[in-house]
């Protein structure tokens, strides 16, 4: 039998998901939120970053539609922007532009409390779910402590439930509230690599990009801590954001912001920002890096308490993982409940279910991260020097190479390494080590065009 009730801390994008993962199974869902929910879509005070440039990626973009089927048409009609990301979206990183190449999939492009808005009005139409308006401040237990029974809310009372799960993102106190009743911190591993945003919404004039370019993003890498980015978003609006890695912060003031963008290692994005129609002021926004709290590997905890979302692992924006990484979790939930609803070890399960996306994205984290002089590693191997070159030759090689960049975009957007593990993909490698060739498509000034 499934569980009676399921509560849950947090109405961000994991708690909503979550309660889309844990609906078919429960007879009740209980989403408990702190901040009060806008009745349009706008930024709100318990999702800080809401104002920062978001993507989703197609992990997020097919997960979510697997516990909401028909959710992009949805994110459609409230606006969306449909992209080709690989081939519509222009990356200049470390080695040159990265192959643009087409990949026939479809992702939406939007602002976060837009895309948070359609997600929520979805989730709160089912009808076993509700939402609580009230901040959690503590979680009950039973007598003997080995089980979480639910949340205390500031209003003093005890909402209980079979799953009780942790959603309230990066601020979660689930370590502090365990540990006053005697259990032990989970590990945690750290990268940090002091990450900065500042993002403005505009318009464009139409002939702002080159013919099939949709956005330009200028990463920010070891050799220039500052990035940016113009993307599409919903409803004609556009983003444009100043990037940065180890502390190069790029500030709210216009004259500093332009100079940011221009920084950036191609000057595409400041080229754009000149032609835009500024909308709102420039939002900053900083976090200190990645942080992975391993859950799954705590041998002594409580059953009847999950953690979600950033709550688990939260990681440097800058590959636009976290949302995605959220709904892989959600669904990996589903799939524990529907393999087994049984409430006793649920938790456990589906803790464990979800530490397969997690070990694949914090690779990615640490690998890119870790080649930052200075980025400091807490409980984590920095890459090996043959790790970094490895990766720098599949970088290199996917400014030229269609089947080399579609893989390596896949890797990315979909956490899927099976097409980069092909025989034609290792003798592609070894032929460009072989023949040490050059980068050609390394023109900042000059987006390429499609390849292969
Ligand atoms: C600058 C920046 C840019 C980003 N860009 C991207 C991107 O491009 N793509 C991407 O996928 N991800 C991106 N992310 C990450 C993404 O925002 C998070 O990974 C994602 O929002 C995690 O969702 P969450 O529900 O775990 O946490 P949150 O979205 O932070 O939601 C937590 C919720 O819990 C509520 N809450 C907190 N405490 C309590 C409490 N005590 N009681 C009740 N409610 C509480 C909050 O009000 C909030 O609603 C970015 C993050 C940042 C900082």
């Amino acid at each position: 039998m499934g569980p009676d009730s399921v509560v849950i801390a947090g109405g961000g994008m994991a708690g909503l998901l979550a309660a889309a993962a844990a609906s078919p199974f429960a007879r009740h869902v209980t989403i408990i939120e702190k901040d009060e929910i806008p009745v349009e879509p706008a930024p709100r005070r318990g999702v800080p970053q809401g104002r920062q440039v978001h993507a989703l990626l197609g992990a997020g973009q097919n997960a979510m539609s697997e516990l909401l089927p028909g959710i992009v048409d949805d994110f459609e009609a409230a606006g969306a922007r449909m992209v080709d990301s690989p081939a519509d979206l222009a990356v200049y990183g470390r080695f040159g532009w990265a192959g643009r190449v087409r990949s026939g999939t479809r992702t939406v492009m939007m602002r976060r409390p837009v895309l948070e808005h359609v997600v929520r009005d979805r989730v709160l139409d089912l009808p076993n779910v509700t939402l609580r308006s009230s901040a959690v401040t503590g979680i009950s237990v039973t007598d003997d402590r080995s089980r979480v029974t639910g949340f205390e809310l500031l209003d003093g009372t005890t909402l209980e439930g079979d799953l009780v799960v942790d959603a309230t993102g990066r601020v979660s106190r689930s370590v502090e509230w365990l540990g006053d009743i005697g259990y032990d911190a989970p590990q945690e591993k750290e990268m940090r690599s002091h990450i900065g945003y500042a993002t403005v919404e505009v318009r464009l004039p139409d002939d702002a990009f080159d013919d099939g370019v949709a956005g330009v993003l200028a990463h920010p890498h070891p050799g220039n801590c500052r990035g940016a980015a113009v993307v599409p978003a919903d409803n004609g609006i556009y983003l444009i954001a100043g990037l940065g890695m180890m502390n190069q912060d790029p500030p709210r003031d216009l004259d500093g912001f332009m100079a940011h963008l221009d920084a950036a290692p191609s000057p595409i994005v400041g080229e754009i920002a000149r032609k835009a129609e500024f909308l709102t002021d420039i939002a900053t926004y900083r976090v200190r890096g990645s942080r992975r709290r391993v859950w799954e590997d705590l041998t002594h905890r409580p059953d009847g308490h999950l953690l979600i979302g950033d709550a688990v692992m939260a990681f440097n924006p800058l590959y636009g993982q976290g949302m995605s990484v959220a709904a892989c979790e959600a669904v990996a939930l589903s799939r524990s409940l529907s393999e087994d609803s049984s409430t006793a070890g649920l938790a456990q399960r589906a803790q464990t279910a979800m530490k397969e996306v997690i070990d694949i994205v914090f690779a990615m984290a640490v690998s890119t991260d870790g080649a930052y002089e200075g980025a400091e590693l807490i409980g984590v191997q920095r890459p090996s020097a043959d790790d970094m070159e490895a990766g720098a030759l599949l970088s290199r090689v996917a400014t030229d190479d269609s089947e080399v960049a579609l893989a390596v975009k896949r890797y990315a957007h979909y956490f899927d390494r099976v097409a980069l593990q092909s025989p034609s993909i290792a003798d592609k490698l070894a032929a460009w080590k072989a023949g040490n060739r050059d980068v050609l498509r390394d023109n900042p000034l000059v987006i390429p065009g499609i390849i292969g």
